[in-house]
């Protein structure tokens, strides 16, 4: 039973996304997130994942799930530091500093959980923050969690980068100043400007917080943003995600060992919440081995999305300035935008629309996230859908 104020504020906030056509009716995946999935029946090309190496359903990763839940059972049993730290969650540990090129690493049970875990363990009420406009939003509520004064710089405005560190610096009103970035911006697929970050970093003496949800698995031959600018030893924190490109769920650090036993002794998630289960430990690990050991899926990942780029711009679409498999067709106006991703849908295209507020007013979109999974033909399919539909609504 509902109180009345309850009901009231329900009522009205749920007719007012109605009105404005922000209310997302969520689809069901009956089935697997493949490169095609399963919608009221029906199969669609998915471009709207972030499996970008299609590892969620790769059979090592599956056969490595089923031996960690007949060898550990299918949960932790308790948060890490009272008795639930498995041995598979120190390999994976291991493996994933050995991934990032760090002293150590500490896993959490999700990316967004990692941000809201890592960033107000370290920096409290007497510090500033300097955050890219564009970045994820589990970075923002993180960095509000803090308490620290958040500083927002014009997105890769290495300019207005320095000069915002420069001011918070000569104001003497801060014990510590951490700049924080998205390595790959997921709606444009840019990649941020990281050596540049480096040095004005190193000139002021900032913390430096790399979130690379989007690169791990798919910039630096797999390795990483930070590793592809060959940066491992002076970013602090590499926190990245095992949800996208490694195919399973969890988040975590990577970075110097005093940073990771820090974490490990206040990150308050670590400390208060139920480790990911040993499946998922497992798998992660697997992906991390696969991805160490072969550059074979990140290549199938370029070629796939250099293909549909090419293609989708010869058409006449505005695919923007990506820098990553991500492929935006920006279209501007919202609902235009929210009509041309229905219309792909009726024809068999899954790639779903993103309008304001994820994206700045006027510049909405329709974005495809291909993967190592597809094949041509499927890539094909989802080409020819995108010109039938672009031309029947004036679009090219
Ligand atoms: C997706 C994403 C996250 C959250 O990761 P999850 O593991 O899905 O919680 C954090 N940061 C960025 C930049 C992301 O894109």
């Amino acid at each position: 039973m509902n109180s009345k104020t309850l009901n009231r504020f329900l009522d009205d906030r749920i007719a007012d996304l109605h009105k404005h056509g922000l209310y997302n009716e969520i689809d069901v995946v009956q089935g697997a997130n493949g490169p095609v999935i399963m919608i009221d029946g029906q199969e669609k090309v998915n471009l709207s994942s972030n499996n970008y190496l299609g590892l969620a359903t790769d059979e090592r990763l599956k056969t490595a799930a089923k031996q960690a839940i007949d060898s550990h059972g299918v949960g932790a049993g308790a948060v890490r530091t009272i008795n639930g730290t498995l041995d598979l969650h120190i390999q994976l540990e291991q493996k994933l500093a050995q991934f990032k090129g760090t002293e150590a690493a500490i896993s959490y049970q999700s990316g967004f959980n990692c941000n809201m875990a890592a960033i107000s363990a370290v920096m409290d009420n007497h510090d500033a923050i300097l955050s890219d406009s564009l970045n994820h939003a589990s970075i923002i509520d993180g960095c509000r969690l803090s308490r620290a004064t958040i500083i927002r710089y014009e997105h890769s405005d290495i300019k207005d980068l320095r000069q915002k560190a420069k001011a918070a610096i000569e104001s003497g009103a801060y014990n510590k100043i951490m700049v924080i970035t998205d390595g790959v911006f997921s709606m444009d697929g840019d990649i941020a400007k990281l050596p540049e970050i480096a040095d004005i970093a190193e000139e002021f003496d900032l913390i430096t917080y790399v979130d690379d949800a989007h690169g791990s698995g798919v910039t630096g031959k797999g390795a990483g943003t930070v590793k592809q600018f060959g940066l491992e030893k002076r970013i602090d924190f590499q926190m990245g995600t095992l949800s996208k490109a490694i195919g399973v769920v969890g988040g975590y650090v990577a970075g110097k060992e005093n940073l990771i036993n820090w974490l490990k002794a206040r990150s308050r998630p670590f400390l208060f919440s139920t480790a990911i289960s040993p499946a998922d430990a497992l798998a992660s690990t697997e992906a991390l081995e696969i991805l160490m050991n072969s550059t074979e899926l990140n290549e199938l990942l370029w070629e796939n999305g250099n293909y549909l780029k090419v293609k989708l711009g010869n058409l006449g679409f505005n695919i923007g300035n990506s820098e990553t498999p991500i492929t935006p067709c920006i279209i501007g106006d919202e609902k235009q935008s929210q009509e041309f991703s229905k219309r792909l849908f009726e024809e068999g295209v899954y790639a779903k629309a993103i309008v304001f507020p994820t994206v700045p007013r006027g510049t909405g979109r329709v974005r495809n996230m291909p993967t190592a999974a597809h094949t041509k033909e499927m890539l094909d399919k989802a080409i020819t859908v995108y010109e039938k539909v672009g031309k029947a609504l004036g679009i090219i």
